[in-house]
């Protein structure tokens, strides 16, 4: 099962330097999910050639406008094309309430259910999940509530040996070695112990985004042992001063975090429009935590099991 990650917008409130408003595609199996869909967010999906169609759930953040003002734009052109499927949007109080307003006043009206569900920046939350992922919702530490997503593969079952495996075997065993038990008789006795028909199940994957966000080194409490974890850095360390008035996130913040959490892989994003280049990012990022990216745009970013 693929789970990949597209960049669709790096910069923060000023878009700059060929840099546009923070805005993510993950695809993890058959899921496609939008998080964060700064202005301009569907002309960068045109040019990377995102399958919009298939988009699933978007996962808005917050109600900083380089967060969101590209959801308007990207609800009416599903409709234009023909969607007849729903759209769930999870999102901050009000998120509801700016869209149908804007529908209301245009007199529009869109031909596929769109459906919102409010997130609480309280505590941590399980706000979706199906047969094979979680993805939750937690508090960061920003001038408006502000919250981070968490998507999970759930874990996965053992992998059976089928060339191990008996011809008349009875399929309800097959659940059995899934789940690790052993095949016994009537008498409870071992036919078929687990460890010789199956190998240990393929790693759980998981994806942290912590959107704009003060240093808030609770995000630890959220979660721990991550594949990979996306974490602003607005500014370089120069003004963690300014980082702290603003309540977002220095490279150094970025990279303890990622630290801490036990991150495997630690991309950084949402750089200043003060800043032309992104380099001096990745390489004060990497004095804290060797394993940091810099979440370019149009770049994919694979996470193997
Ligand atoms: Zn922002
Ligand atoms: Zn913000």
């Amino acid at each position: 099962m693929s789970f990949k990650l597209l960049i669709l917008g790096s910069n923060s409130s000023l878009p700059a330097y060929g840099r546009h408003h923070t805005s993510q595609w993950l695809t993890i199996g058959r899921s496609h999910f939008m998080i964060d869909c700064g202005e301009g967010t569907q002309y960068q999906l045109l040019k990377y050639k995102t399958p919009v169609a298939k988009l699933n759930r978007v996962f808005i953040s917050h109600l900083h406008g380089d967060h969101y003002l590209g959801l308007m734009g990207i609800i009416y052109s599903l409709h234009l094309s023909g969607r007849t499927s729903e759209l769930t949007i999870y999102g901050p109080r009000g998120l509801d309430e700016i869209i149908t307003t804007q529908l209301k006043y245009s007199g529009s009206t869109i031909n596929y259910p769109l459906t919102f569900v409010e997130v609480s920046a309280e505590s941590k939350t399980l706000i979706y999940e199906n047969e094979e992922l979680t993805v939750h919702a937690f508090p960061l530490l920003h001038r408006i509530p502000c919250t981070g997503f968490l998507f999970a593969e759930k874990p996965k079952p053992r992998r059976i040996k089928g060339a191990l495996i008996p011809k008349d075997f009875p399929i309800e065993n097959f659940e059995k070695l899934k789940k690790g038990e052993d095949i016994t008789d009537a008498d409870g006795k071992v036919i078929f112990a687990n460890k010789h028909l199956t190998l240990p199940p393929k790693h759980a994957r998981s994806y942290a985004f912590c959107s704009d966000t003060g240093w808030f080194p609770t995000i630890s409490e959220y979660f721990h042992s991550i594949d990979l974890i996306y974490h602003e850095t607005t500014f370089l360390e120069e003004k963690e001063k300014w980082a702290r008035q603003t309540f977002h996130s220095t490279t150094k913040d970025a990279g303890l975090i990622a630290k801490q959490v036990k991150a495997k892989q630690l991309l950084i994003g949402h750089f200043s429009a003060r800043y032309k280049s992104i380099e001096p990012f990745v390489e004060e990022t990497k004095q804290y935590f060797k394993n940091s990216m810099a979440a370019e745009e149009g770049k994919i970013f694979t996470i193997k099991d």
